[in-house]
């Protein structure tokens, strides 16, 4: 049976795939660790685990993305429904929002049917999930049609913009794309969360009082303090920062609550005070928008260029041609890609920053040791990463990295200056 060149590459990204399914047993385990005195053997072994299955499924989505967005350029899958679309619609604007619609109609299927396995089955399976199927649907749906309901309101600026300024468009839709950043930032703890969970007050008042006194010495508004309500749905302990300006925010799941001591929730806090001290989601946001202008930049270059060579071929007319919308969304992926290990490596010294911080305004070491324990144990991680979750998922420093650094770092002691201290009230 003879193979077109486009097809022959999907097959060649799918065997990418199986090779990677294959070794990674082997090549991407994290290290085992005997030092993790909550976790049992048989907590040991499940998170490495579920370490191992994370890996799998990463590959699964990234290689599958990568074959689907492929196959239905090459294929004429594309064309053909651009076409469709042109004789029932005519030239407007709205063939590229009818375009986007069905677009993420297609992929939302393939990511329902992926996301099941890999997030709902699989954390249940683990224990670390307590959602309903109905629940993990209904906040799926939320997802889908949040995607395409904003996707949908903004997809057509940069077709206009071709028609409108022929020279600048790309600049502009990189401009427009780094607002859009802006934006969703402000409005996500305020507009997006509340769609999916509950926010609340802090319930337990005492915590509550001792919380406000660490915001006190570093400079926090006492409004800035959220408990959000996720035990329907996890039972993984977390606690984060998002929002800029008047909608920056420190937020604490309510499991993260009820699983841990007071003073370790306070080191948990600090930590997560250190990010919004720090201005980190400022930091993001700001290389974020920049990204946003180069990566758009050079998209467009390698889009232009890939049409010049195959246009004919794939049967699409130019950048301004809706049915390359998925080509640029298979270089935007790659870009991704590449991009990743260096992006993790920022978040890995901010999240170590965060610990730093927080290390120096409880100034406990044996909290701050404890705390690592008991969320190593609560959701199942692994001591050390192995090299593939480094390179290419690990946010966060590894536990084993992150309890070697509090065990040791107590400037305190030797009256050393801290490194924040200028952020710290004693
Ligand atoms: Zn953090």
């Amino acid at each position: 049976m003879s193979c077109q060149p486009i097809q022959r590459r999907i097959l060649a990204a799918l065997l990418i795939c199986a090779i990677g399914l294959a070794v990674e047993g082997a090549a991407f385990s994290g290290e085992l660790d005997a030092d993790a005195s909550e976790q049992t053997q048989a907590d040991i072994e499940r998170a490495q685990q579920l370490h191992d299955s994370g890996n799998r499924y990463w590959i699964l989505k990234t290689v599958g993305s990568i074959a689907l967005l492929t196959f239905w350029i090459g294929s004429g899958l594309s064309a053909r429904l651009r076409d469709s679309l042109l004789r029932r619609t005519g030239q407007g604007l709205r063939v590229v929002i009818i375009y986007w619609l069905l677009f993420v109609g297609l992929c939302s299927f393939f990511w329902l049917v992926y996301a099941f396995f890999a997030g709902h089955l699989r954390l249940h399976a683990f224990g670390l999930s307590k959602q309903s199927f109905g629940r993990w649907l209904s906040q799926a749906g939320k997802e889908i049609a949040l995607l395409a309901i904003v996707g949908a309101s903004v997809i057509w600026i940069p077709y206009w913009l071709h028609r409108k300024y022929r020279r600048t468009w790309w600049l502009l839709t990189g401009i427009g794309l780094a607002a859009l950043v802006v934006i969703t930032t402000l409005v996500t703890p305020i507009w997006i969360d509340p769609l999916f969970f509950d926010f609340v007050q802090l319930e337990d008042r005492e915590l509550e009082e001792k919380l406000l006194r660490i915001a006190a010495r570093c400079g926090i508004e006492a409004d800035r303090i959220y408990q959000i309500n996720v035990s329907a749905d996890s039972r993984a302990v977390n606690a984060y920062v998002n929002g800029i300006f008047g909608t920056a925010r420190i937020v604490i799941w309510d499991t993260t609550l009820r699983g841990l001591r007071h003073d370790q929730i306070e080191f948990i806090m600090a930590h997560e005070m250190g990010h919004y001290v720090l201005g980190h989601v400022y930091t993001a946001v700001m290389w974020a928008c920049l990204a946003a202008v180069v990566a758009t930049g050079l998209a467009v270059a390698i889009c232009s260029q890939i049409i010049k060579k195959l246009g004919k071929r794939l049967k699409i007319r130019g950048t301004d041609d809706v049915a390359a919308m998925p080509l640029f969304m298979l270089i935007a992926l790659l870009m991704w890609l590449v991009s990743t290990p260096i992006t993790l490596m920022v978040s890995r010294h901010t999240e170590h920053e965060a610990d730093v911080f927080g290390l120096e305004v409880t100034q406990d070491n044996a909290v701050a040791e404890s705390t690592f324990l008991r969320m190593r144990k609560i959701n199942l991680s692994v001591a050390r990463h192995g090299w593939f979750y480094k390179l290419f998922r690990s946010t966060h420093p590894s536990s084993g990295e992150r309890l070697a650094f509090v065990r040791s770092y107590r400037p305190w002691e030797k009256d050393q200056p801290l490194r924040f201290g200028k952020y710290i009230d004693p």
